[in-house]
């Protein structure tokens, strides 16, 4: 897969690109990964790339032309149009879903705005779609656009080790993952649960499998409507709410 990201900050992208994880991938050209300099592209004798809003207000705002020959030469390049994301916070929020369908794709292209944002007559131009991190606004789009790539890039075959990396990880099937240790055994008094030890696949894969119903029911609720849960794990649930219940209603003492 080919991931091309369109920035005035190339540098700040490359420096986590080549690091741990994604790094690796693209040392080993599982994923294609390039960063494209908007500001190459500007026919401004002075080198700008934005100018002031119309109607006034605060900021500037990126502007069309160099966005637009910068995108027309990665088309140029690839032969094709690859699907343009722009990095927004008006866009819709990023999930593990969408990951899951972007990193299907051959070609992805990645818009870094920056300042108030960009003209919006290019967006309507050439975006396909505007994805957001989360309802917080940032300085520019680089740390989101990195964010989408890494987010897909783990998503590659070969990346991570072996599918379960990805596959028993929080979101990928609507449930948080399950608490995980390492040595040492016991730290501060706290023991790892004993189970984990015991060396008994079965017992440990339902621990697990348990852990992570009770989190995501404690903690994100709403994911459990998505989630595709077994009649087993339906009646953990079942008795998790009972439980919960009880020791909730007035009159009854935990402690007992
Ligand atoms: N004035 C814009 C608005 O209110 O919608 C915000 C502009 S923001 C300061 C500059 C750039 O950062 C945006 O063009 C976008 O590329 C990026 N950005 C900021 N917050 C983001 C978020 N939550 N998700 C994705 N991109 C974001």
């Amino acid at each position: 897969m080919r991931i091309d990201i369109l920035t005035l900050f190339p540098e700040m992208c490359e420096s986590v690109l080549s690091e741990s994880i994604i790094g690796r991938a693209r040392k080993n050209e599982l994923v294609e990964i390039h960063c494209r300099q908007i500001r190459d592209y500007t026919l401004d004798k002075h080198n700008r790339v934005d100018d002031t809003p119309y109607g006034g207000g605060m900021g500037m705002i990126m502007q069309v032309q160099p966005i637009y020959d910068c995108f027309m030469s990665l088309c140029e390049e690839l032969g094709t149009k690859p699907h343009l994301i722009y990095m927004s916070p008006q866009g819709k929020t990023l999930d593990q879903q969408r990951v899951k369908e972007l990193a299907q794709m051959d070609s992805v292209a990645i818009l870094c705005g920056h300042y108030e944002g960009i003209d919006e007559r290019v967006i309507e131009e050439i975006v396909d779609e505007e994805i957001s991190i989360g309802d917080y606004v940032l300085t520019g789009g680089e740390l989101p656009a990195l964010v989408l790539a890494d987010s897909i890039t783990r998503m590659l075959p070969g990346v991570l080790a072996g599918t379960e990396a990805f596959t028993e990880e929080s979101h990928y099937s609507s449930l948080l993952e399950y608490p995980q240790y390492t040595r040492p055994y016991e730290w501060h008094g706290r023991t790892v649960p004993d189970i984990l030890i015991s060396g008994h696949h079965g017992n440990i894969e339902k621990f697990r499998r348990e852990k992570s119903l009770e989190r995501t029911y404690h903690r994100r609720p709403d994911m459990l409507e998505k989630a595709e849960l077994s009649k087993k794990d339906k009646v953990f649930l079942d008795a998790l709410r009972q439980r919960e219940e009880e020791d909730a209603a007035p009159g009854s003492n935990p402690d007992e």
